[in-house]
């Protein structure tokens, strides 16, 4: 009965810390949450462009797509936390302004991880999330794998004063991007 509860146990503390790497496994050293030291090198932030719109934290690579994964599958429940901090910790790196709304692409009642990413961004900057768009408000727009080429289309029908959009990463290598920027 005890090795059940402690089983058990430690299955609830995994969905907050889990002891291994999510990425490669391997065993977390002590301090270490969810990647381990190695893995760690794959969240370097994407060095910031200026007058830009539309961009990314991080290179769509390794331990981001074990991250996007984790994210997706919603799991592990302080993922989403951790990716939209990253999120804000870029959108004050690039110097944009603060929104008036986090603008939600998708069906409000539809709960996925994509809204709740939105949901705890909009949390952060303390900004209304929102399905309704206001020809006077700067929206910010949050995803997780930003397409460019399939957003830059859908930017031009938008009714925002001004429209940002960032996700965790691009769709492709930052390297072949075209520069749309
Ligand atoms: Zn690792």
């Amino acid at each position: 009965m005890k090795n059940i509860l402690k089983s058990s146990l430690s299955n609830i503390l995994n969905l907050f810390y889990p002891h291994l790497c999510l990425h490669c496994s391997s065993k977390l050293e002590k301090n270490y949450f969810y990647f381990c030291k190695i893995c760690l090198f794959d969240f370097s932030y994407l060095e910031c462009k200026h007058n830009i719109s539309t961009f990314a934290v991080f290179e769509n690579i390794g331990a981001i797509k074990t991250l996007l994964k984790e994210l997706k599958t919603q799991k592990i429940l302080s993922i989403t936390k951790i990716a939209a901090a990253f999120i804000v910790i870029q959108y004050f790196r690039l110097k944009w302004p603060m929104p008036d709304v986090i603008y939600l692409m998708n069906n409000p009642l539809i709960k996925n991880h994509q809204y709740y990413l939105s949901k705890e961004v909009s949390l952060f900057l303390k900004k209304p999330l929102k399905k309704r768009q206001n020809l006077s408000e700067v929206a910010l727009i949050v995803f997780d794998v930003l397409e460019t080429q399939k957003f830059n289309q859908i930017k031009e029908t938008l009714l925002f004063k001004k429209v940002y959009a960032i996700g965790l990463c691009f769709d492709v290598f930052f390297d072949d991007l075209d520069l749309f920027l």
